[in-house]
């Protein structure tokens, strides 16, 4: 018997509440108990969102709505930008293409922030762009864009921003309104605390008026269907009724919780991280741009990033994630989103000073640990 603890960015660990909620016994969708859960859930939905505007729920994983946003909104031989400054940023790219979708791809350098003045420049330069596609936080190298000033700029262009905020939204900042998001689209396995299988996607009255003109095909993603449906609070197909019941239960807890409290936590938890690390000797990936969400730091010079992975997960099950792509075993990924606390990154951190001491890296034991425990002490409040 081992206990295990899971510290990857999605999924992400799960509430003993949602993990009840999840045992309840089915109810039909078509019935006025599951049309006040839905109800509930989209209005929780919305708080997390920030917005006013429509949210719907989708059954899918993150990718989903993120091919709902591209048949959405665009048609074949229109023209988008895509940035892509990791694997994240490439599933725009590839979306695109694989719908006929043209992209001008603002290429950044992993670990790099966009600049969102390069995004000016295109949009300046190309009048009939159509859509900026952007990631809150690219997971596989930990960064975080400025999607403020990113929509600052795409806002005074006909252009409607979509980002993709599966990793991120509801640990870190994300206000869609406020912000000039027009579609924003999440997942439920990272910041949601809750297993994979459910998608959400906020729509903007901009991004309405470009769902009105788009011909590209769909069915199954078809936000006509869903607006429709959700008018007498009913979805176009059969919801995945156990994990909306379980989203209830997250965003009742969420909100209890209160968004600044839950930026805070994200905030205080990456940066113990952060000092961990730095303590240990290691080098973060993307230092300039490093999110709340996740901590991509390079292996050391002479160890294999997949070894480090491996041995914590396979020997002292601790699960934290590799490097994706160009990146695989040169980075490893600790994640602290969603119901991940203190203690489950000390935890990790303690693991991971033990494998490194095992793989022959040099340093003094408890250096990481130490760092980490001083950030969470000057942020706890006093007894
Ligand atoms: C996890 C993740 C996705 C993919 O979501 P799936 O739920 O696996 O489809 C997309 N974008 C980002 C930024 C992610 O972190």
């Amino acid at each position: 018997m081992r206990k295990n603890y899971l510290l990857t960015p999605g999924p992400t660990p799960l509430p003993p509440e949602v993990c009840q909620a999840l045992g309840k016994p089915i109810i039909h969708h078509r019935t006025p108990q599951f049309q006040a859960i839905l109800k509930e859930a989209t209005e929780g939905l919305k708080y997390i969102f920030q917005t006013q505007g429509d949210v719907f729920i989708l059954t899918s994983s993150g990718t989903g709505a993120m091919e709902a946003a591209v048949v959405n909104l665009l048609s074949a031989q229109d023209t988008a930008i895509t940035v892509q400054g990791g694997k994240f940023g490439e599933r725009w790219t590839e979306l695109c293409a694989a719908y006929g979708i043209h992209t001008e791809v603002i290429n950044v350098e992993w670990g790099k922030a966009v600049d969102p003045g390069e995004i000016e420049k295109r949009l300046k330069a190309n009048p009939n762009i159509k859509a900026v596609f952007t990631t809150l936080c690219e997971t596989s190298t930990g960064v975080v864009s400025d999607i403020e000033a990113i929509g600052e700029v795409v806002n005074k262009y006909k252009a409607v921003l979509v980002v993709d905020a599966i990793s991120g939204l509801g640990a870190i900042d994300l206000k869609t309104d406020a912000w000039c998001v027009d579609v924003c689209v999440s997942g439920s396995q990272k910041g949601f605390m809750l297993p994979p299988g459910l998608a959400f996607i906020s729509v903007s009255k901009k991004a309405w008026e470009a769902i009105a003109v788009s011909k590209s095909p769909r069915y199954y993603f078809d936000l006509k269907a869903a607006k429709k449906a959700i008018q007498s609070v009913d979805t176009p197909f059969t919801p995945a009724i156990s994990l909306i019941i379980a989203l209830v239960e997250v965003l009742k807890m969420m909100k209890q919780d209160s968004l600044e409290n839950i930026f805070n936590r994200h905030r205080v938890m990456a940066s113990a991280t952060r000092a961990a690390m730095k303590a240990l000797g290691l080098e973060l990936f993307a230092p300039a741009a490093a999110s709340d969400v996740v901590t991509a730091v390079k292996a050391p010079a002479g160890i294999d990033g997949e070894k480090i992975v491996k041995t914590m997960r396979d020997v002292y099950g601790v699960t934290i994630a590799g490097g994706q792509a160009e990146l695989k075993g040169k980075v490893f990924r600790f994640a602290h989103m969603g119901f991940i606390e203190e203690f489950d990154i000390l935890a990790g951190i303690v693991c991971l000073e033990r494998v490194l001491k095992k793989l022959g890296y040099s340093f003094e034991l408890g250096t990481g640990v130490r760092a980490a425990e001083e950030v969470f002490l000057n942020n706890t409040p006093r007894l």
